[in-house]
Parts: structure tokens; C-alpha cells; sequence
């Protein structure tokens, strides 16, 4: 089989939907346990052997890519506690049809890696963090390490990283008094803030429709305190994050509402299970196992072929509205955010 992106029909879902992106999970390990995503006692791990190698990563991501796959995001759990993470950004930096190689981390190990992964071939950087306030990261990680992720940030900026963004997680009654210094950092600081709605994927299946705080009401929070945000036009309308800048003054603030305005209509994106199964949604309830196929010998050409269906079954959207919506088995960290 050929690799050239040009050789292979793109991959179109049923309602024309083009996929062009892949989320990556390298791991379903992470070194805290927020409250949104994991469980915060007897988390059970994937032994090693079920994970897919950098090996088979790269031959999935290489197959993918003959089909028009442009852009990668690895993530995880977190993807920085894989070890030799930077040798995998390089083999896929490598691969031909690959534009961007981006990675999402909470920042706890940034400050040791920032340097390796930008000379990898690295190109973007988006950094998780929700509060500036050390107690308030304790309570929602259970763990300690704001400073480490602070140390990270600095390191991502002195190793030349640029436009990093910074996401924070919205959950009414605990965001609402971050947004303001958050904001005022990410500007201070170059940094691109983001905001996400809580969804139903948190391990304890404690999420309900009014922890989540709306990109609109954090968007009042911000003109009240720093001044009227106007939208900027969508450059790419597959992004999730609607965009805005403050009218007088420098900065942007965007804001990811998957719950309140599902942006499933422009979805590009399939996801890579650290344990190899395609996922054709966050929210998807069923996987195709790549895995199985690349383990018993499969061919490039019946790799093409299980992730061709499993994008073909996508469905229309989420449906987390709908009565009969369903939560996925698995949790955030379990699938790759
Ligand atoms: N560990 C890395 C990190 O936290 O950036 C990468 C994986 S994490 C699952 C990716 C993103 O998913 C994070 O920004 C996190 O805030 C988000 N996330 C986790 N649980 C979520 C939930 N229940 N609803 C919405 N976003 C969630
Ligand atoms: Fe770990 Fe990221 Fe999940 Fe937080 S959101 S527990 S950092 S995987």
C-alpha cells in the first residue's frame, strides 16, 4: 500500500464529515486524579502488554494518514508519564501526510520534558490546568503540584513553544471564582485560554446537566470583570473552541461548549484507544479493535478497511441531551480527551 495521502479515498463519515483529525492516547496512566475524569481510589491500569507499542502507533498513524489524516493529538491519560515520549513524537513528526504533531498534558512532568519534545518535532502544546490556587488544585486533582505545573509552563515557553493554550475545565460553583485570574494570567503570560464544559465522562458517574458551567455564563464573568469580548471569525470550523477578543485590550478567550452547543455538525476527529481501538466519538459506545487486526498480521489495506466502517457508523452527534443518551464504559482518561 501506497502512503502517499493522495492514493487513498479521504475518509467521509455518512453525513460527509471529513476525518482529518486523530486523537491519540498513549496511556490510560496519569500521575493525579481529577475528580471530573478519574476515579479517585482503585484505579485499575492496563497491563503493558495490551498497550499498543510506539511501533504499531506509528503504522497505525501512518495508514490513517494515507487516508488524509493531517493532523495528530497524543494524549491520554498522561501522556507524559509514557516514558520516551519524544522518540514517538519524532517517528510521527516523520510520517508522510502529518502536518501538526500537538500533545495535550496536565503539565506535572512538562518542566523535564519541554525541551525534548520541541526538539522531537513537537508543534503544539495545549496545557490542562483549572485553578492558580494551590488548595483549589489539591481538591480537584487530589494531589499536589501546581507549582509543577507552573514550572511546566515556563519550561514550554523557554523551549520555544508558541501559541500554548491553556484549558481550563468549567464546573459550576468551584470555576466561577477562577475564570477572572486565570484569564488575567493566560494574557499576561502569551498563553491562549480555553474553557471546556464538564461532560458525562467522569469516572464516578457523578456528572449531572447543572455542574456545567456554559461558556456563556464564564463569558459574563469575564465582561464584568476585564471588559466586552466580541467573537472572531472561525478560521477553521472542524476547531471545537469558539474564539473571542477583548474589544479594548489584547487577548483571546475561547470557549469549548460540547454540552450546551454541540459543535458535532463539523467534527473531524477519531480517536486511538491506548490499547488500539478506533473510537468514532468521545461518546461512541462501540470501538473497532485495531489492535487484534495489527497483532494477528493484518495488512495495511484491512486496517484502511476496519477504520473506513467504524467512521462510517459515526453518528450524527452526541446526543448527551437526548433521553436516551448512554455514557460510554469508559471515562476520559480511559479513552484520551
Ligand atoms: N492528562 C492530560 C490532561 O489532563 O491534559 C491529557 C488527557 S485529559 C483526559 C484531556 C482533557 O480532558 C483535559 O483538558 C481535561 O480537562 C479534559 N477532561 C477530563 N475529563 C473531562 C470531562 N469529564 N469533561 C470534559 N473534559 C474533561
Ligand atoms: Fe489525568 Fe488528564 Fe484525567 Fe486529570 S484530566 S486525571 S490529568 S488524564
Amino acid at each position: 500500500m501506497s502512503n502517499d495521502p493522495s492514493q487513498h479515498e479521504p475518509l467521509f463519515d455518512s453525513f460527509g464529515r471529513r476525518h482529518t483529525s486523530l486523537r491519540l492516547s498513549v496511556t490510560d496512566r496519569c500521575n493525579i486524579r481529577c475528580f471530573y475524569c478519574m476515579p479517585a481510589k482503585e484505579v485499575r491500569f492496563l497491563p503493558r502488554s495490551e498497550i499498543l507499542s510506539f511501533e504499531e502507533i506509528e503504522r497505525f498513524v501512518r495508514v490513517t494518514a494515507a487516508m488524509g489524516v493531517s493532523r495528530v493529538r497524543i494524549t491520554g491519560g498522561e501522556p507524559l508519564v509514557r516514558s520516551e515520549l519524544p522518540t514517538l513524537v519524532g517517528k510521527l513528526a516523520a510520517v508522510s501526510g502529518v502536518e501538526e504533531v500537538a500533545l495535550t498534558t496536565n503539565g506535572m512532568l512538562l518542566d523535564e520534558h519541554a525541551a525534548p519534545l520541541r526538539e522531537a518535532g513537537l508543534d503544539r502544546l495545549n496545557i490542562s490546568l483549572d485553578t492558580l490556587d494551590a488548595a483549589k488544585f489539591e481538591q480537584m486533582t487530589r494531589r499536589q503540584g501546581l507549582d509543577r505545573v507552573l514550572a511546566g509552563i515556563d519550561a514550554a515557553q523557554h523551549a520555544g513553544f508558541t501559541r500554548i493554550r491553556l484549558n481550563a475545565l468549567a464546573i459550576r460553583h468551584q470555576t466561577e471564582d477562577e475564570v477572572v485570574p486565570m484569564v488575567e494570567f493566560a494574557i499576561e503570560r502569551g498563553l491562549q485560554m480555553r474553557f471546556i464544559e464538564f461532560m458525562p465522562l467522569d469516572a464516578d458517574a457523578q456528572w449531572t446537566d447543572d455542574q456545567v458551567l456554559t461558556g456563556e455564563r464564564i463569558r459574563e464573568i469575564i465582561e464584568q470583570s476585564l471588559g466586552r469580548l466580541e467573537p472572531l471569525e472561525r478560521s477553521d470550523p472542524s476547531q471545537p473552541a469558539v474564539d473571542y477578543r477583548f474589544v479594548e485590550g489584547r487577548g483571546t478567550v475561547g470557549f469549548i461548549n460540547p454540552v450546551s452547543e454541540p459543535f458535532c455538525g463539523a467534527c473531524d476527529r477519531l480517536r486511538l484507544t491506548a490499547e488500539g481501538q478506533v473510537r468514532n466519538c468521545l461518546f461512541s459506545t462501540t470501538e473497532a479493535d485495531a489492535r487484534k487486526l495489527i497483532r494477528s498480521g493484518g495488512t495495511d489495506e484491512e486496517i484502511f478497511q476496519l477504520v473506513r466502517e467504524c467512521i462510517a457508523a459515526k453518528k450524527p452527534g452526541h446526543g448527551i441531551d437526548n433521553e436516551a443518551f448512554l455514557r460510554p464504559q469508559r471515562a476520559m482518561y480511559q479513552i484520551g480527551g
